[in-house]
């Protein structure tokens, strides 16, 4: 079939769905999921597939389905999170929960970050069925809860007590396929690796005191200010990634105006720092997204201490976020912390651990990310594909845990600003052009249906 034809089935489809799932509201938290799985399942059920649901709690609900391929090749889930973050309709200038459409876009949290993704991956399926498509493996669909609170009731809670329902060698989820626009040019990322997270809390002790007489107290506060002044200087050593490395030889061969700049941090990532200092004064998010790849780094987040203006704080805490790069772990990081307090006095700090998760890293050099590469050029000649890494956290991470190559991957043109698409998720105003959403439905359907029809080796 030619995609023309396919572009027109598709349309009023992925739009519908889209705008069905985001008037289901399923902030997290609560969440309330079931209500959005419960309502895929009934339109996946239209067509004859088998779903199954899936509560971890009560109302917090993930549907899975499977089309069963013949054994020959491998296995492929389609992952999506039906959870949003929070929405404060006053600051929108449209309703959020509303699905409406207006100026070619879908509006409404959820467009973006990620029930777009949902909507397509719903309708790949559909189309597989509808063309009679012979798999080589088995494709799953899993609409999962929670991503947006860390993922334990979701993703993390079906691994650990459904591993067989989920477990595929394959996973094509949410962290990629954006096209950032270089001279001229589309560059499409596929996130094949994630940062770890370790969100941690210090308790910083001291004795409390009268604020007229600071000498005689041991002031929390100003303890709580030497350990976020030893952090903020505190620059860890510059470690690239297979997949940074990567991304940084791509981004130097297609990037015209950066080019030395990306050339320079491969050749010598000692020299890393002042190198993007420069390229900060011509673009300082490219700047500091590229640095947040190549190291570990620990930023405050949260700050509390003191009860009274005249009272000397005896205790003051502060909250963490520290993300590792794959290949460490967060173990490992919180050691190198406790050390670099050291001198501020660990007997009078308390550490606890809020959350940690390991990072991951898929490999790039696999038959299904050579079909997206080779798929993506038929629809667009002469753009380029690079791998990337996310400073941020998926699902990704459980299924890379069971062994799964994951792709982050929605293919996606930059047809608004890139500030004001970055602004929407999590953000107001949040919306995905009806192109795009079409586009994104095209691609994956091609990528899927090549890359189950055929034996891979
Ligand atoms: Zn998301």
């Amino acid at each position: 079939m030619c995609s023309a034809e396919l572009l027109k089935e598709t349309r009023q489809e992925v739009t519908a769905l889209l705008r069905h799932l985001i008037r289901i509201d399923t902030t997290n938290p609560p969440g309330n999921e079931i209500k959005a799985a419960e309502f895929l399942a009934g339109s996946l059920e239209e067509e004859g597939f088998k779903c199954e649901l899936f509560e971890s709690k009560p109302s917090r609900g993930s549907l899975i389905t499977r089309m069963k391929g013949s054994r020959e090749g491998p296995s492929l889930l389609l992952l999506s999170h039906v959870d949003v973050v929070p929405a404060n309709p006053k600051e929108w200038t449209v309703d959020p929960f509303a699905g409406m459409v207006k100026d070619d876009f879908v509006w409404g949290r959820g467009a973006l970050d990620m029930k777009s993704m949902t909507a397509i991956e719903v309708v790949v399926m559909k189309l597989l069925k509808r063309k009679h498509a012979r798999l080589k493996g088995d494709i799953i669909l899993a609409a999962t809860a929670d991503e947006e609170k860390g993922g334990e009731d979701g993703v993390g809670w079906l691994t650990r007590k459904h591993p067989e329902k989920i477990r595929a060698d394959y996973v094509v989820n949410e962290g990629g396929g954006l096209a950032i626009p270089v001279n001229g040019k589309n560059v499409y990322t596929v996130q094949t690796a994630e940062k770890g997270i370790l969100w941690f809390k210090v308790k910083a002790r001291g004795t409390p005191g009268h604020g007229s007489v600071p000498g005689a107290s041991d002031n929390a506060i100003l303890r709580m200010n030497n350990v976020v002044g030893k952090l903020e200087r505190y620059h860890s050593k510059i470690v690239l990634t297979p997949t940074v490395r990567q991304f940084l030889a791509k981004m130097a061969k297609e990037h015209r105006t950066a080019r030395k700049t990306f050339t320079k941090l491969l050749e010598s990532p000692a020299t890393a720092d002042s190198v993007l200092d420069e390229l900060a004064r011509k673009d300082k998010m490219l700047a500091e997204e590229t640095r947040a790849k190549l190291r570990m780094t620990v930023t405050p987040t949260i700050i509390h201490g003191g009860v009274k203006e005249n009272i000397i704080p005896s205790e003051c805490e502060a909250v963490f976020d520290c993300r590792v790069l794959p290949g460490q772990t967060t173990a490992a990081a919180m050691g190198k912390i406790r050390n670099l307090l050291r001198n501020v006095g660990l007997e009078n700090l308390d550490f606890e651990i809020i959350q940690a998760n390991e990072p991951s890293e898929s490999p790039f050099d696999k038959p299904l990310y050579r079909e997206i590469v080779s798929s993506l050029r038929e629809f667009e000649p002469g753009c380029a594909v690079v791998p990337d890494m996310l400073t941020g956290g998926t699902d990704s991470r459980f299924l890379r845990k069971l062994g799964a190559v994951c792709y982050g991957f929605q293919p996606m043109r930059a047809d608004m600003p890139y500030g004001e698409l970055k602004s929407g998720i999590h953000g107001v105003d949040e919306r995905i052009s009806i192109d795009n959403l079409v586009f994104g439905a095209s691609v994956l359907y091609t990528v899927v249906k090549r890359f189950m029809t055929r034996v891979n080796t």
